[in-house]
């Protein structure tokens, strides 16, 4: 929180690499984690004489993150950004500059607030330097190593306006645009991995102000990092001010050790990258069949399944909201709602979906939606208990197994001793006769009591058990 009279405002930089196959200038392999520089070739090593061919998935998925946020899909060009560090092998990025392919746009918040996107467009990633010895930052390093593995991987930018006005609703923004991102096909989302970066620039003023200077803090690569970061950073800069100092336009750095921001490199004035157009790529427009076919082919967005998950919920208790957001953001929100129509309850399948089939997220892609279904059915019949449910859940989604012959094998018969004899009860009643031949000796009616008990707890009973009840009672 900021001293009363304050107000930060917030606009966020956020770079996802597409989950494309190929990079997107040549044909090597996209991927995170392969032994360092063996995913290249002369393109993304911008050795003299290579050409770059333009990966046309990556249009799509950039068409597509730019649909999702509602922005206007332009006519775009590519541009040379020139500048040298030594993860950059050709000296310059190719990027889009004064032309996007995606124009404005706007993301709305689970809080009802609206963050306006400036533009969402193209451009290259880099390698990835490695600094040894000192403290991982290049300064007072013993040694760099880069990886160009990364060289020439497709990203998009999202610029958003100058819009948000806390952390914790900058931290909202981008969890949701990690969601749409993920929604679309675009990213994986795996920030760990690098996937989504964030760059926040923040500035403050007194309430009524116009815009005061901003500071860049680069590289942010978890939610919490973004939201400590920036507050952080706001109050850095009122106690600046407070204290009668300036704020220098600059780009800082974020120690997440420390929990503070220091100075990277001062912007006296707009860097000069020296843009020019790229004259080995052709324009970018696609046509409008091109963009409806994108359009077709995007799904519900995350904010959409959310209401529509919500809507089935009876008074969700603060627990149950939690989890249908992590519901929302693992895609498990098709599940849960075909467990509610075949009358599951629905805290119980929110509740399932969030932990358990969350905990082995990435096994639920082969499960079988029946068999989701059918444990939690079981589970509320009262044959399982909640511990067996689980455990149930955890076996099928490991061998695939029918829930109902995961629980056999296991031996889980959730037949209370109550039940069991309640059950007797009423089966003496319905069949009097069988009743008096067994008290009068014929055992063979054991079988027959015991079938009718497995018939009304779906097999789930104790066979010894229905014995020793009905001797009980002879
Ligand atoms: P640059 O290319 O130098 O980073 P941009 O014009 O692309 O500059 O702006 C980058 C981001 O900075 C945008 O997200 C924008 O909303 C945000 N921004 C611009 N002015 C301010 C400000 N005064 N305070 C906070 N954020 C700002
Ligand atoms: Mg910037
Ligand atoms: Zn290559």
């Amino acid at each position: 929180m900021l001293p009363a009279g304050w107000e930060m405002v917030i606009g966020l930089e956020v770079h996802t690499e597409l989950k494309t196959t190929t990079k997107m200038f040549c044909g090597c392999a996209n991927a995170f984690g392969a032994e360092p520089n063996t995913n290249i070739c002369p393109v993304c090593l911008g050795l003299p004489g290579s050409l770059p061919v333009l990966n046309v998935r990556a249009v799509d998925l950039a068409m597509a993150i730019g649909l999702a946020l509602h922005s206007t899909i332009a006519p775009s060009t590519f541009h040379r950004k020139n500048y040298f560090y030594p993860d950059m092998p050709k000296d310059f990025q190719i990027s889009q500059y004064d032309l996007p392919i995606n124009k404005g746009g706007y993301l709305d918040l689970p809080d009802g607030s609206r963050v306006s996107i400036e533009r969402a467009h193209l451009e290259e990633d880099t390698g990835k330097s490695t600094h040894l010895g000192g403290s991982g930052r290049l300064q007072g390093a013993d040694h760099s190593l880069v990886d160009y593995n990364r060289s020439g991987v497709p990203l998009v930018e999202i610029v958003s306006g100058p819009d948000m006005h806390s952390a914790v609703q900058a931290r909202a923004y981008a969890a949701a645009l990690r969601g749409i991102l993920i929604a679309t096909g675009a990213s994986d989302g795996r920030m760990e991995e690098g996937s989504m970066r964030m760059d926040a620039n923040v500035s403050v003023r007194r309430v009524g102000e116009g815009l005061g200077t901003r500071c860049e803090i680069k590289n942010l690569n978890s939610l919490r990092s973004l939201q400590r970061a920036i507050d952080f950073e706001a109050d850095r800069q009122v106690s600046l001010i407070e204290g009668g100092g300036v704020v220098r336009q600059e780009t800082r750095h974020w120690d997440e050790l420390r929990g503070e921001t220091s100075t990277m490199r001062v912007k006296e004035e707009a860097e000069d990258y020296r843009y020019f157009r790229e004259p080995d790529l052709v324009d970018l427009a696609p046509d409008a069949a091109w963009q409806a076919r994108i359009a077709a082919s995007l799904g519900a967005m995350p904010a959409e399944r959310r209401a529509i998950l919500l809507a089935r919920l009876i008074e969700p208790s603060a627990a149950q909201l939690d989890a249908l957001d992590v519901v929302v953001d693992l895609g498990f929100d098709e599940l849960v709602l075909g467990a509610i129509d075949a009358n599951v309850d629905p805290a119980l399948a929110l509740a399932r979906a969030a932990n358990e089939l969350a905990a082995s997220s990435e096994r639920v892609g082969a499960l079988a939606p029946g068999s989701f279904v059918e444990t939690l059915l079981m589970e509320q019949a009262g044959e399982l208990s909640a511990t067996q449910a689980k455990a149930v859940l955890l076996e099928v989604l490991e061998h695939g197994e029918s829930p109902r012959a995961v629980a056999a094998a296991k031996g889980y018969k959730q037949l209370s001793p109550d039940s069991l004899e309640a059950i007797v009860g009423e089966l003496i009643e319905a069949f009097p006769e069988e009743w008096t031949r067994y008290q009068e000796g014929d055992e063979k009616l054991a079988q027959f009591f015991i079938g009718q008990v497995m018939q009304r707890t779906r097999g789930q009973a104790n066979g010894k058990a229905v014995v020793a009840e009905l001797r009980a009672r002879r």
